[in-house]
Formats: C-alpha cells, sequence, structure tokens
C-alpha cells in the first residue's frame, strides 16, 4: 500500500510531538500531517516508563512547551499531578511518565475533532524519487512526504560489548540481562538480594539506583564506569549575570574562559550551577562557529566533563544512591568493558584494565546509541554525517545538508540528533524553541504554496 502526504513526521516523542502541535497552531491543517511511530504520541523513550520511581532530572519550570507560556507544565502539574515526593528544595521534580501523559494530552487536546493521521509502525528506510521522499515501513508499506520531519529523538542502548550466552536459557537471558533499562520494566522482577551490575554511570544508572531503593533492594549493586563519580544533585540555581564572551574564541579559549567564569564553589551548589547555566544560554551559537575539527577536538577533551555536569539528576535520586553509600551496598569498578560472560546464575564482566565484575543481572545503562535510521541515509549518501559522526547535518534552519553540503529544501531533523551541528538540543525547552521556529517557516512556506 502507498500513501502520499504533505507533511510526514517521523517518530513519537516529544520532539514529534511539540512538532505536530505547534505545526497545528500555525494554522496547518491536521489533515496535511501524517506521523509514523509505533508508540503512544508525546511519550518517546524519555517519557514513556512505567517505573514510579523515574523522575525528571530537571525542575518543573524548566520543562517547556509554549515559549510564551514557559510555566504552562509548572501549572498543569499542580492540578493535575498526585506526588507528594516531587516537592524539593530544588523545586518539584515529577515523575518521567506524568510529563509523558502532558505531552500526551497536550495532542490530544489541540487536535480537538481533527483526526491525525498517525501510522503506528517504524520507517526503516528513506529514499529520494523525485522530489519526494519514499518511507518503507516496518509493516511492509510505503509512504511519500512531500516535506519530511525526521523527529527520531534517542535511539536506545545497545551492548557495548562482546555478549557471550553459550548454555543458558532464552528466558533467563531475556530477564537477567537488561539491554535497555529506559521503561523500566524489568525493575519488578528483580529479587531484593540479588547482586546488580549496572554498566555505565550516567543518569540511567541513577534511575535504576533510585528505583531500586524505592522498591527496598538489599543486594550490592556494583557500577562499572570509568571514573568514580555521578552526575550532581540539582540546585535550586538561578541565572544572575551575563558573561561577556570574548570576541573570537578558539576551543582552547573557550574552555579557559568557561574554567575562569565558574566560581570555585561546589559543583552541587546553586553558586556553581547558575554560572554553569548563564554559561549555556550562548554555548550553542559559540559551537555553531566551531568547524568540525574544533567540534572534535572539545567533544575528546571535555565531553565526559560536560555531560557529567550538564546532565545533573534529581535530589530523589541523589538521596537514594547516598542511602546505598551509607549502607555499603554500592561499589564502583573502574574500566570499561570488554566481554560479557553469562553462566547461569551468575554474569561476569571483563574489563579492559583486567577487572571484573560479578554479578546476578547486569543492567545496559552506557545511553544513547546511533540512530540505524540515520545511518542508513547517510549510507545511501543522500546526507552527510554530522562533526561529530554520530548524526546527520543540519544547517542552522533543521534542514538536512546533503551530500554536497547542499540544504535539502523539503527534509528536516529535529530535537537530540542535530546536537553535533548545533550544540546542546537535548532539553525539552530547546525541542520547543526547534517546532516553534520549523512550524513557523512550515507554515509560511504553505501560504504561499511552496
Ligand atoms: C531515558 C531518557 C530520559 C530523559 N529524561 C529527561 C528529563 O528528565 N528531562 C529532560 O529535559 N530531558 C530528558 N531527556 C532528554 C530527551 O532527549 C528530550 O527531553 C526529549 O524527550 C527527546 O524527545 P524525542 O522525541 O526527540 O526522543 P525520544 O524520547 O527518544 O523519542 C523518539 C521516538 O521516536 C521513535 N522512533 C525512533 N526511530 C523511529 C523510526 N525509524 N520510525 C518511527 N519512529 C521511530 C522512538 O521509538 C521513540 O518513541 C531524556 C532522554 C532519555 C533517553
Amino acid at each position: 500500500m502507498r500513501n502520499s502526504n504533505e507533511i510526514v513526521i517521523v517518530g513519537d516523542g516529544f520532539s514529534a510531538a511539540i512538532m505536530l502541535i505547534h505545526l497545528l497552531r500555525k494554522g496547518v491543517p491536521a489533515a496535511s500531517i501524517t506521523l509514523i511511530g509505533s508508540g503512544v504520541i508525546g511519550q518517546g523513550n524519555a517519557y514513556c516508563c512505567s517505573s514510579q520511581s523515574y523522575r525528571l532530572n530537571v525542575r518543573e519550570d524548566l520543562l517547556i512547551t509554549f515559549s510564551d507560556d514557559p510555566s504552562h507544565f509548572a501549572r498543569w502539574a499542580q492540578n493535575h499531578i498526585d506526588d507528594p515526593k516531587a516537592k524539593t528544595e530544588a523545586g518539584n521534580f515529577y515523575r518521567r511518565n506524568d510529563f509523558g501523559h502532558y505531552v500526551s494530552e497536550l495532542v490530544t487536546n489541540e487536535l480537538g475533532s481533527r483526526q491525525l493521521n498517525h501510522i503506528p509502525t517504524k520507517v526503516t528506510q528513506i529514499l529520494r524519487k523525485g522530489d519526494d521522499w519514499i518511507l518503507s515501513l516496518d509493516n511492509n508499506n510505503i509512504s511519500i512526504a512531500k516535506k519530511l520531519i525526521i523527529a527520531t529523538g534517542n535511539a536506545p542502548p545497545i551492548w557495548p560489548c562482546n555478549v557471550s550466552t553459550k548454555l543458558v536459557s532464552p528466558v533467563w537471558l531475556h530477564t537477567h540481562l537488561v539491554e535497555n533499562p529506559w521503561a523500566g520494566d524489568y525493575l519488578p522482577e528483580i529479587g531484593a538480594d540479588e547482586d546488580i551490575i549496572l554498566l555505565g554511570g550516567g543518569l540511567t544508572a541513577l534511575d535504576a539506583i533510585n528505583a531500586l531503593v524505592e522498591q527496598g533492594h538489599l543486594g550490592m549493586i556494583y557500577v562499572i564506569s570509568p571514573r568514580k563519580i555521578f552526575p550532581p544533585v540539582q540546585a535550586s540555581w538561578q541565572r544572575q549575570r551575563e558573561p561577556k564572551w570574548p570576541k573570537k574564541l578558539s576551543p582552547r579559549g573557550l574552555i579557559r574562559f568557561i574554567r575562569e567564569y565558574l566560581p570555585s564553589a561546589d559543583v552541587a551548589s546553586s553558586e556553581w550551577q547558575g554560572a554553569w547555566e548563564e554559561l549555556r544560554v550562548n554555548l550553542n551559537t559559540i559551537w555553531q562557529q566551531f568547524s568540525s575539527s574544533q567540534r572534535l577536538i572539545l567533544l575528546k577533551r571535555v565531553g565526559w566533563i560536560w555531560s557529567l555536569y550538564r546532565f545533573r539528576a534529581s535530589p530523589q535520586t541523589i538521596a537514594s544512591y547516598k542511602q546505598l553509600r551509607e549502607n555499603n551496598q554500592i561499589h564502583f569498578v573502574l574500566g570499561r568493558a570488554k566481554q560479557i560472560i553469562c553462566t547461569e546464575p551468575n554474569i561476569r564482566v571483563l574489563l579492559n584494565n583486567g577487572g571484573e565484575a560479578v554479578g546476578e543481572r547486569i543492567i545496559n545503562c552506557t545511553g544513547v546509541r546511533v540512530d540505524p535510521l540515520l545511518s542508513n541515509l547517510i549510507s545511501s549518501r543522500l546526507v552527510i554525517p554530522d562533526a561529530l559522526q554520530q548524526s546527520i547535518a543540519v544547517d542552522g534552519n533543521l534542514r538536512v545538508l546533503d551530500s554536497n553540503q547542499k540544504a535539502w529544501e523539503n527534509l528536516w531533523l529535529i530535537g537530540p540528533a542535530t546536537m553535533g551541528s548545533l550544540g546542546d538540543v537535548v532539553a525539552a525547552s530547546a525541542i520547543t524553541k526547534q517546532a516553534e521556529q520549523l512550524a513557523e517557516q512550515l507554515a509560511e512556506q504553505m501560504k504561499m504554496g511552496v
């Protein structure tokens, strides 16, 4: 079956939903939009989780869905969410799935009685024919897009090393090796006395820690990570001033300026975090002025520090980590996984430095991988990779670049995958700005009959 559509959005998470909402708000008819994705619109990988212990890592006023009404979610939360544990000294940190329900409700309300063409499947390949984009779907159908917006978000983690599974039952494997923990559906099966291995030491590992503590875990938790450090707790920071950025900055100059600007206070203090957030306001513009090789240098030299301090954790989550530490229930095993060996009932992880960790269950907390759909597009030479070689390159108007570095007139990318080209576009507020900007462009084009 073939469908021909005016605007197609690929993806069904926050980016796709917020794109749809802003297109509708700009007067683009619902009948001209098709959305392809197999989940509940608005929830995606980030906010479609069953665990009540997975919390937003930012306070409620930072989850902006309308730039002209930044406290929309905060008001909705007050009226719709019953979550006494959300309140902390650093603000309200709600459950992630409650934010997902909010976004889905926004979509439903925005559509009203209008029907959206939602195709509940995945796009497996994108090809070009004439002026159109031809999408192969997982349900064996084909969809044709005159204008195509890719909003496929964060591709779920895969094991970062070889997993040897000889002589183990498939059922045991399925439940004891958790390759993608983002939904949290693996948690109820965990026995309270089990020794758990968390592979990776970022926010996903902290999510698991919070959930395990909340369900009364008594066994050991081994965290495999190159460094013995977790992201800090969110403080009740405020931006107070604007940095006076030097005119021309090299990557080295940027690092120096940031070092000098940050106070010598604790990274968990409001003072330090306020200064850090003041710096972040202009960083995307600065990032876009760097060449590809300069961006790669920055990623190599300070990428891990950036991720550590940029993605801070909710106070509830850090309180759970502290509880485990006090009980001597958590232990860092330094190194990188080289091989995972399963010998029911144990799992051994061999590390690159000769060390090892042994547990009864392993949770893959290694984070986002490369999106197979985008890799496929790069292989077909319709597009080029971004500076970090992790996604596809876009220009400042979110238009995807072709193999001659020229922007396609009818292909856009929004959301976290634009990070290599545009900087830090991961938070809801940044994605909202992208969606508003693109909706404006598209509504204008449609008015002019383009
Ligand atoms: C686990 C997790 C937790 C996060 N928590 C926070 C937080 O607390 N606060 C915050 O500000 N940000 C958070 N983020 C950051 C997040 O990037 C953004 O806030 C935002 O949710 C990204 O939305 P998205 O739609 O681009 O991506 P996603 O949430 O990854 O959704 C993408 C959707 O597209 C679908 N899709 C992918 N490929 C295809 C395809 N080929 N065809 C059709 N559909 C496809 C996926 O199945 C998925 O449903 C989190 C991210 C993750 C991964």
